[in-house]
């Protein structure tokens, strides 16, 4: 028996790049699904930058093309297949509300088809989100806990997760579905707050910026590292029985908060930089997450190992030295 496959959507993307790590770390050999772009060179930047680039193979494929998804299924024939493949960034599901619905929920349908159609044995796992609890039916967000998403992309990804419980309930898939509270990183997109504050201190710091425009400071958020939260993705798809998951650090912190602590590590103040821009303001907001993840702890075994500080610390430092060296990600 040789090695254990597995099949990643989203490969380049943040949590394609550190789930790619860990399961190679792990002994797995490791399948991405690649969207063509012009850009080829670029796209996998994130997958360079964790080092993992030549150690993965890649194939060309969509979300939105069930054909080809069955194909590649066809020649990976993976034993555990990880779903993140998606329109992610929640500001521009209200501008494209529909590209959202196609590819963050109904390719999470195609996904699943294709696995039962070539490779019903296979576990798979489905990234959904906090998201999904939007205006918050109770103050810590567990399992059982209501959703009422706030937008296209929280929308979207509520029918993804429950196609991946009916799919469980249906057909018998070993499917599980991580609801995971925000994660962030050095290799976070660039229009998230939180790298998009850390990129923008280390702007000012290095003296090519002066000012940092954001939108709702209020708004918080339990945020953790992608690192830890990739590894319970992996624990989800090791138990014999399927289920849901919330994945947190059961700490919630303000945007302000966040960008206070980012400043203060390079010896600066947000008062003096931060401006607020209506722009970045959003048709509906979700105010507070906070996750119970008491469940994760109990069967998986499963929690976060870096503290709120440490990453923060973590990212600045990355966005300082790639600054430094004119790289972009
Ligand atoms: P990213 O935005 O960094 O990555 C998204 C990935 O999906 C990229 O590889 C992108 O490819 C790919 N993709 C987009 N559209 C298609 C398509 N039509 N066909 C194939 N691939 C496509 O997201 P993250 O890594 O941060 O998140 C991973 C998953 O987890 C996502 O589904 C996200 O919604 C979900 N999630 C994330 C959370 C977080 O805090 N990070 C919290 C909860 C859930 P390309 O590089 O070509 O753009
Ligand atoms: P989300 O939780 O998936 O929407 O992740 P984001 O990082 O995009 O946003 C987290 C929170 O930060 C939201 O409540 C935003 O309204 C708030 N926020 C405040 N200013 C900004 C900004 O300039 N950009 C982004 N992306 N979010 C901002």
């Amino acid at each position: 028996m040789g090695p254990k496959r597995a099949l990643i959507t989203g490969v380049t993307g943040q949590d394609g790049a550190y789930l790619s790590k860990f399961l190679l770390d792990q002994g797995y050999e490791v399948h991405g699904l690649l969207r063509r772009s012009a850009s080829a060179d670029v796209i996998n930047a994130r997958l360079k930058w964790i080092g993992v680039a030549d150690a993965i193979t890649l194939h060309d494929g969509n979300l939105t093309d069930l054909s080809g998804l069955i194909r590649v299924l066809e020649a990976v024939r993976p034993a555990e297949v990880y779903n993140l493949a998606a329109q992610s960034f929640v500001k521009s599901s209200w501008q494209q509300p529909i590209l959202t619905g196609t590819v963050t929920g109904l390719g999470a349908t195609n996904m699943l088809e294709a696995v039962r159609i070539v490779c019903p044995d296979a576990r798979f796992y489905q990234a959904s989100s906090s998201e999904m609890y939007g205006l918050i039916q109770e103050p810590v967000q567990s399992e059982t806990t209501p959703f009422y998403p706030r937008s296209p992309y929280a929308a979207a990804k509520l029918y993804a997760h429950w196609m991946t419980v009916n799919y469980r309930e249906s057909f018998g898939l070993h499917a599980s579905s991580g609801i995971l509270f925000n994660h962030e990183s050095p290799l976070r997109g660039i229009e998230f707050v939180t790298r998009k504050i850390t990129d923008g201190v280390a702007r000012i710091k290095l003296g090519l910026e002066k000012k940092l425009a954001l939108g709702n400071l209020d708004a918080k958020r339990d945020w953790g590292h992608a690192r830890d939260y990739v590894k319970a993705m992996w624990l989800m798809l090791q138990q014999d029985k399927p289920d849901d998951y919330v994945v947190a650090t059961g700490r919630t912190t303000s945007v302000r908060d966040f960008c206070a602590l980012a400043f203060s590590h390079v010896g600066l103040r947000m008062e003096d930089h931060v401006t607020v821009d209506e722009r970045y303001l959003r048709p509906a907001e979700v105010d507070v997450l906070l996750g119970n993840g008491t469940k994760a702890k109990e069967k998986l075994g499963w929690k976060a190992e870096t503290t709120l500080e440490e990453l923060v610390a973590e990212m600045v430092e990355a966005d300082l030295a790639r600054l430094k060296r004119h790289e972009h990600l």
